[in-house]
């Protein structure tokens, strides 16, 4: 029987699983490490290199290195080199087509089947090109799961009865918390919450703060506009977090720095407990949010049976702490959060190759749905963290006599006011019965397939005029309260400065006027307090930032410029 593998395609790494022997394995790639980077690059020589050989060259050969592809699937974007144009599904179907190599060479026959996990908020467009960029490596894709429900499936189900399970997923720049009710082979998804800008990167961010301001106190020396010395204390941060996590203390130095005509050295001894207040603020974030996912799922009244970490990030000694405290669980599953989701992938995989249908899993929408109503109020039709699939109607009417159109504006938020939401559509059903005002019965259907995606409907109940649109509901984000945009947009705006002072003269002059105006432009929006804009601003800076790591040859930050298609 052909081998199906599990495999996770994360942004920063990709893990590859099978099961063998009745437990699910992950296979080493053919350096004998088990995480491949998500790096490809491009050789001068026209050879495409994937994973570490991509990674260790990425600093010399940045233009022709592309890393987090991951959030670019499913856009309609392109990197550009030799003048050939490679899709996102492309550049992924390389990564993939790597870990399909390694996983024949370790298993000794061929694979030509995977299920490969996405982030629950991925929308029908990501999982589509998912699937796609398997097809182009040579894999057909079985299945496309949920990374949380792949951990919760890694962690197994224990006992009899309902479990209740926490997946805490913190990673690099994101984090998610699942709640999930698993009973035999069903996984049911009560509820989700999440953050798109928090994680390890802000901790780096935070205790780089830290060292250069130490250091100027101690030296009288400012690092921060040599963009070569803060780009290798931005590494140095992150090395010393890592030693933290397994150690109270950790050295973080970078020996003789030349300055003036002398040369000096940056040396500290970095306290866990100096590193853990300087986070604490970021992680009780998180917290906050587990315990109102653990709220919506109602799980606080009941009790969680299980906690699984998730993501590099996780492994954070204060998480634990802090985590174990706010839910009051003794147990927290440490499998290794690297990994679990292509050991979960693995898990499913096998099931499949078994005939079993393993998972049944049911979603739930991440926001609010509803539609905006004549004096700007939002009314909601799907209340947030509704059980997908499902389908509602409600019936509206006219506002004026002899009105014979309305449009419908289609939003998801909490807000009750329209505008404060965000926008997924609006069509215009025309042809409806002349009358008097109130009279006309408008009936509007909302329905949200198992993917995620909405559909909604209008019709005239009387004349049988009818109309409809499908939108894609956005990824949750709590940030998208007035408050949390308002928050990133800020970080955004301080790690820009910080990068663009990284990149120093390495940014071209027209480069540089561009981020002046972006940040002048955020300014005003944080001023305004317009939403909208502000985040229009965060898209733009975290573009910024992004190509700002480029310019730099950040290791690990890399990212090759897409053009619109
Ligand atoms: P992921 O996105 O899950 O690959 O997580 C990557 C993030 O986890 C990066 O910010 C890493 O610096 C961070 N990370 C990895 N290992 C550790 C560790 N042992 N302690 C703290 N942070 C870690």
């Amino acid at each position: 029987m052909a081998r199906i593998i599990g495999i996770d395609l994360g942004t920063t790494n990709t893990v590859v699983a099978v099961m063998e022997g009745g437990e699910a394995r992950v296979i080493p790639n053919d350096r004998g490490s088990r995480l491949t980077p998500s790096v490809v690059a491009f050789s001068p020589a026209g050879d495409v290199l994937v994973g570490e050989s991509a990674r260790n060259q990425a600093v010399v050969n940045a233009a022709r290195t592309i890393a987090h592809v991951k959030r670019k699937m499913g856009q309609p974007v392109a990197a550009e080199i030799d003048g050939k144009r490679h899709s996102p599904e492309e550049i992924s179907a390389f990564i993939l087509a790597k870990v399909k190599r390694d996983a024949e060479q370790y298993l000794g026959e061929e694979v030509r089947e995977a299920v490969i996990a996405v982030p629950a908020n991925f929308s029908d467009k990501q999982r589509k090109a998912t699937v796609e960029a398997g097809r182009i490596a040579g894999l057909t894709v079985l299945r496309i799961m949920n990374e949380p429900t792949a951990a919760a499936l890694a962690y197994g189900v224990r006992g009899d009865g309902v479990q209740r399970i926490v997946v805490y997923d913190l990673g690099g720049g994101t984090f998610d918390a699942t709640c999930l009710e698993a009973s035999g082979t069903h996984f049911t998804v009560k509820a989700s919450r999440g953050h798109s800008h928090l994680g390890g990167i802000d901790f780096d961010q935070l205790l780089a703060d830290r060292v250069l301001a130490r250091f100027r106190e101690q030296s009288g020396f400012d690092l921060s506009g040599d963009s070569v010395l803060l780009q290798q204390v931005y590494e140095l941060v992150e090395r010393t977090k890592i030693e933290l996590s397994s150690r109270t203390e950790a050295s973080c130095a970078l020996p003789f720095i030349a300055a003036g005509s002398q040369s000096v050295h940056l040396q500290f001894e970095i306290a866990r407990e100096e590193f853990n207040q300087l986070i604490s603020d970021r992680v009780q974030e998180s917290i906050a949010l587990t315990r109102s996912a653990v709220e919506d799922a109602g799980f606080d009244a009941v009790g969680i049976d299980a906690l699984v970490l998730s993501g590099g990030s996780s492994r954070i000694p204060l998480v634990h702490s802090l985590l174990r405290e706010a839910l009051g669980v003794n147990e927290v599953a440490l499998v290794n959060p690297d990994e679990i989701v292509a050991l979960g992938a693995a898990v499913q995989a096998n099931a499949l190759a078994q005939s079993q249908q393993l998972i049944h899993l049911r979603d739930v929408v991440s926001y609010s749905l509803g539609v905006e109503i004549d004096n700007g109020r939002f009314v909601r039709l799907l209340p947030k963290n509704t059980q997908i699939p499902v389908e509602i109607t409600r019936v509206f009417t006219t506002v004026s006599d002899n009105q014979d159109a309305v449009e419908i504006h289609v939003l998801q938020g909490e807000h009750p006011e329209a505008g404060r939401n965000e926008s997924l559509g609006r069509f215009l059903l025309t042809g409806i019965r002349e009358g008097s005002r109130g009279e006309p019965r408008i009936e509007v259907a909302f329905s949200v397939d198992a993917d995620g995606i909405a559909h909604v409907g209008a019709h005239d109940v009387d004349t049988g005029a009818r109309q409809n649109i499908t939108v894609h509901p956005s990824p949750e984000d709590e940030g998208d309260g007035s408050r949390q945009i308002r928050r990133h947009v800020e970080v955004l705006i301080d790690r820009t400065i910080s990068r663009r002072r990284v990149a120093g003269t390495m940014v071209d002059p027209s480069f540089a006027r561009e981020i002046e105006d972006l940040i002048a432009h955020a300014r005003r929006a944080l001023a305004r307090d317009d939403v909208k804009t502000l985040r229009e601003c965060r898209l733009a800076l975290e573009t910024v930032i992004d190509e700002l790591m480029i310019q730099t040859g950040e290791a690990g930050g890399l990212q090759e410029r897409y053009e619109g298609a």
